[in-house]
């Protein structure tokens, strides 16, 4: 394969964690890789920065890496070896109650259960089928629209995914407690919980807290492309930063090129190399909610009423199972509810590198409709408040984020849109178009690997490695040249 300095089997352009593991996995395949990304450093959504005050080390995105530790690519690769440290916690999620104390995700799924009264049998028999062979199950669940390796766990798997987080939650349980936790981790699905296959998550992010609890990377989420960058130079792929791409005319001559980037910005950057109708069908991809994020630098541990939440990485904040599918179900209507849905994450209580000594971060975001502009910083202080009476005391410092400044600091943010679009039943294995390869284009030497190809959102670098996989397979047909059209 060539190599020259302005000759490329393929480029990748955008370094999110696709971006990089698509790089690394055609770095492995023998391909000469360049790498060209908008911003000064690497990383899209796994960034650190010091966004309140000097010494404060904030996520600027994403923040807990449940599908991170258990990507079978990320698993596959050296990454230890390059300066990455997943930080488990003791509990995945905490889930404070007004009247009761908080609901836990233990590591354990007996101590688990011994806070679910009345579910705990029926929560043991929920999880306890993929715990015997997690591997196998996320491998599979992780993937493309394919046929699972392993059909009968897989099949058991989808006859509870199919449903409405709602229906399923309240047809399993009896009590509040189980309820208000699933529903907790369906909401992460930024869905209404009562559309069909909103229990798919919700199983899914309950099953990985009892294989390993949802970590924090230490010093930072940006650990996670620190150490694909050094592998991926030490595989020989180069890296240019400061570059974003606007049309083919920038493009180095390449074999391949691979867009981690939103489909819209696909359709703009290439729409000389794809066809009319292509890009009508990228054109009509929904994007959907977006997120107001805080960061705060505070004086102390947040004082949650119940201290067992100290202990969780993640705490959501939305109370019983009703009040966080009516927040969430206005939300999606384009409403602001006075008590969000709030998920908070405790970077610091499990990694002291993020704050001075005695001083702690606080990372919380909500969901809002694409678009907004609301400041949700009242709303979101109030439901910590709310389940930590004196936390307002304890803020030094905060920075906000709503959907604009989300989609400036990141294009592949269209409105706000976290996760790379709306993961609903007609675009989770359909994204960004339905095509038996979603990573493929009717150019055959264009690719899409970003999160909005399967299997969506989250750091897991699983759409790069699949992108890439399509990629090396067709590669060996084309010379380098310039992006042209088909
Ligand atoms: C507030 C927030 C919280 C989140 N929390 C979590 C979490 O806790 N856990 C989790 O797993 N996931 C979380 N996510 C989602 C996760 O960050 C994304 O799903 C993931 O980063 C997607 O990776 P990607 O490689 O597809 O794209 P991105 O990470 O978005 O990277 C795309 C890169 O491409 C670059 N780029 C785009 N267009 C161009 C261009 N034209 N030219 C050159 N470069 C370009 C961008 O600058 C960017 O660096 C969160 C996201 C946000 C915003």
């Amino acid at each position: 394969m060539s190599g020259h300095r302005e000759t490329f089997d393929a480029v990748v352009i955008g370094s999110g964690p696709n971006g990089l593991s698509a790089a690394v996995a055609l770095a492995q395949g023998g391909a000469s890789v360049l790498v060209l990304e908008a911003a000064d450093e690497t990383g899209g959504g796994t960034r650190t920065a010091e966004l309140t005050l000097p010494g404060f080390r904030h996520d600027v995105c994403s923040a807990v890496h449940t599908t991170g530790i258990l990507s079978p690519f990320f698993r596959s690769l050296p990454l230890e070896e390059h300066g990455l440290r997943w930080i488990v916690p003791r509990a995945s999620v905490a889930h404070p109650l007004d009247d009761q104390p908080a609901v836990m995700s233990w590591r354990s799924v007996e101590e688990t259960c011994a806070g679910l009264g009345a579910d705990a049998r029926s929560y043991r028999s929920l999880v306890a089928p993929f715990l015997d062979n997690p591997e196998g199950f996320f491998g599979d669940a992780l993937g493309p629209l394919a046929w699972p390796r392993h059909p009968a766990m897989f099949a058991q798997f989808g006859l509870k995914a199919m449903w409405p987080a709602t229906t399923f939650a309240n047809w399993r349980f009896q009590q509040s407690r189980a309820k208000a936790l699933f529903a907790g981790c369906a909401a992460h699905s930024i869905l209404p919980l009562n559309k069909m296959f909103t229990a798919a998550l919700g199983l899914i992010f309950s099953i990985a807290g009892h294989v390993d609890p949802w970590p924090v990377a230490e010093g930072g989420s940006q650990a996670i492309p620190r150490a694909l960058e050094r592998l991926l130079r030490e595989l020989g792929g180069e890296i240019r930063t400061g570059v974003r791409v606007t049309s083919p005319a920038e493009l180095p001559a390449a074999r391949v090129y691979l867009f981690d980037t939103s489909p819209d910005q696909l359709a703009s950057i290439s729409k000389s190399a794809l066809p009319s109708g292509y890009l009508r069908r990228l054109g009509r991809y929904r994007y959907g909610p977006g997120a107001f994020k805080l960061d705060w630098a505070l004086d102390g541990p947040i004082p949650w009423r119940d201290p067992n939440c100290l202990q969780a990485s993640t705490v959501h904040l939305g109370g019983t199972i009703d009040e966080i599918v009516a927040g969430e179900a206005a939300m999606f209507r384009g409403k602001h509810p006075e008590r969000p849905y709030v998920l908070l994450c405790q970077q610091s209580q499990l990694d002291s590198s993020r704050a001075p000594d005695g001083k702690q971060t606080g990372y919380a975001y909500c969901h809002v409709p694409g678009g907004s502009t609301v400041d949700m910083t009242e709303a979101i202080e109030k439901q910590v408040e709310r389940f930590a009476p004196g936390f307002k005391d304890r803020i030094l410092a905060r920075h906000s984020m709503n959907t604009h400044d989300f989609h400036r600091y990141n294009p592949n943010y269209v409105g706000g849109a976290i996760t790379g679009g709306v993961a609903d039943v007609f675009q989770l294995f359909t994204r960004p178009v339905a095509r038996l390869d979603p990573y493929t284009t009717p150019n055959p030497r264009v690719f899409i690997c970003s999160a909005s190809t399967p299997p969506g959102g989250g750091v897991h670098g699983m759409c790069g490695y699949h992108a890439a996989q399509s990629a090396l397979g067709r590669m060996e047909r084309f010379e380098p040249a310039p992006l042209s059209p088909v």
